[in-house]
């Protein structure tokens, strides 16, 4: 579908021009759209560090998320994290509020950006969820040596970032969606993302699914990123290898995003806001720019897309008027002289053709808790971590004696993931933090019976303690006939 950007009626978009070099590449890409004709009513807010100096510990003032929810669009220049102060990353903030659960990076080669990688033909887009895994930052001290971080993997959060890499596949008529996951590793949270990605692949039979293991897939970037095409991922693995990918491409000063969700969409730089450049007139523009063409696409203007990416590929190619970043040493212009050269070659088209898009739109998700009841549910046992200096022999046997006239056996005891008790002959740095599996002699079906465990749950944890600092208890279950835990490792 494409859109007529003359006669399309405007579309509302809030701007956040934000800090440092971010209100002069706000103003820089706003007077380029405006001049190819995007047809776009901007409405101004305000976010980042005049937030925080008012006292807006988010960073972020009401009337700001009030604009964003209003007209669902935001086109963002970089805000600064206060250091060493109260305030949070008004970013974070932002994504977190909207839910902005699809962080897009496209990656491909720029005309006149030249890197060890040019001439490969290089064009991938990195989908990385954005919300959940260990960046959700539930972190808790479990004792004065051990740091503990949840990475907390959903079902549906899983489903919903592959479908939207299945979806901007299809928009953007590529041929292959790859899984990048540590399954291997971690089976249940990173293999929920490596199963999603199979039981959803035969709903897209003109797209290939491939999987590949994370620390692979860095590898591969490096040795044929051209092989690419889309990558789909969870956060932290994502955060990684969308850096990595921009700079086999220019680097993170030239890359744009796109944060979508069910409530908003958000396009912005991936750089920072240079303080060190900031009202200097030096600012490069193109990453804010590339973030709004990004934004014309959402919202149809395909045309006007086009006419403004050509335009900058045709700037760059030819390299007359670039900012110094990219122009050869001594020879870069200010930020409005590179805007009028891109505004002068709108209209003319560049050796690189731009890709063909088509409207992407997210699968909305209804608004309730997600829950499924497996048909089975089993308790067979608890894991308690607790505290102590015992060391891992006189530790079991102790607690043998303890589970011996209790409802459960201890079956192993491991230490940062690594059974030491019953002894395995390796070799396992001990801390001060234990997981002690027990398991009950009789699991308790929780599906058909009215026993919970829980009396004999506090019956043991009462014995464990009164001799140990316990800090907490995971139960083990059984979902339809499957444990839904894994062994520690060397059990
Ligand atoms: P940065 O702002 O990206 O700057 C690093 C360096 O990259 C700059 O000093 C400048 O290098 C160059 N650079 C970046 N963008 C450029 C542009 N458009 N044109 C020309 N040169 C550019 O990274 P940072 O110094 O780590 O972060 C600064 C602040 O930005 C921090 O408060 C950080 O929290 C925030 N930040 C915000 C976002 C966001 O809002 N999404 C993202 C990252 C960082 P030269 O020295 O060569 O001039």
């Amino acid at each position: 579908m494409n859109a007529n950007a003359a006669t399309s009626p405007k579309i509302k978009v809030t701007a956040l021009p934000g800090d440092g070099i971010g209100p002069e590449v706000m103003a820089a890409t706003i007077r380029i759209l405006d001049a190819a004709g995007a047809p776009i009513d901007w409405e101004y807010a305000e976010a980042g560090a005049e937030a925080f100096k008012k006292g807006i510990v988010t960073g972020v003032p009401r009337e700001t998320l009030d604009s964003i929810s209003r007209n669902k669009l935001a086109l963002k220049s970089p805000l600064e994290t206060p250091v060493g102060f109260g305030g949070k990353s008004a970013n974070v903030t932002m994504r977190k509020y909207f839910e902005l659960y699809a962080n897009i990076r496209p990656v491909r080669e720029l005309p006149g950006i030249t890197t060890p990688f040019s001439g490969r033909g290089i064009d991938m887009v990195i989908v990385r969820e954005n919300v959940e895994d260990v960046y959700a930052g539930i972190e808790h001290m479990q004792t004065t040596t051990v740091a503990q971080c949840l990475k907390l993997m959903t079902a549906p959060g899983c489903e919903r970032i592959i479908r939207a890499a299945y979806g901007l596949a299809q928009a953007e008529e590529r041929k292959k969606v790859t899984v990048a996951t540590k399954a291997n590793i971690m089976k249940l949270t990173e293999g929920m993302m490596k199963r999603m990605g199979e039981k959803v692949a035969p709903e897209f039979p003109d797209i290939k699914p491939e999987h590949i293991i994370i620390d692979n897939c860095a590898h591969q970037l490096v040795i044929k990123p051209e092989a690419f095409d889309v990558i789909v991922t969870s956060n932290m693995n994502g955060d990684i290898i969308s850096d990595l990918a921009a700079g086999l491409v220019g680097g993170l000063g030239i890359a744009p995003s796109s944060n979508l969700g069910d409530h908003a969409a958000m396009f912005e730089a991936v750089h920072g806001s240079a303080p060190d450049i900031a009202g200097k007139g030096l600012a490069n523009p193109t990453a804010l720019l590339s973030a709004a063409i990004m934004l014309l696409r959402h919202i149809a203007a395909f045309d006007v897309a086009e006419k403004v990416e050509q335009a900058l590929f045709i700037t760059l190619a030819e390299g007359k008027n670039l900012t110094g970043d990219l122009a050869p040493r001594g020879h870069g212009v200010g930020t409005a002289a590179f805007t009028d050269q891109v505004i002068a070659n709108l209209g003319r088209f560049s050796a690189m053709k731009s890709r063909t898009y088509n409207k992407f739109e997210l699968k909305t998700w209804p608004e309730l808790t997600a829950h499924t009841e497996p048909t089975t549910r089993e308790l067979v046992g608890i894991d308690v971590f607790l505290e102590t200096d015992l060391g891992s022999e006189e530790l079991g046997k102790t607690l043998e004696a303890i589970a011996q006239d209790s409802p459960f056996t201890l079956s192993g005891i491991s230490n940062r993931g690594v059974q030491v008790y019953p002894p395995t002959g390796g070799f396992t740095f001990l801390v001060d933090h234990f997981a002690c599996r027990f398991m009950f002699k009789n699991p308790i079906s929780l599906t058909d019976s009215t026993s919970s465990g829980q009396p004999e749950i506090s019956y043991l944890v009462q014995r464990l303690g009164a001799k140990f600092t316990w800090m907490h208890i995971e139960k083990l279950q059984r979902f339809d006939g499957k444990d839904a835990f894994e062994r520690p490792q060397g059990a």
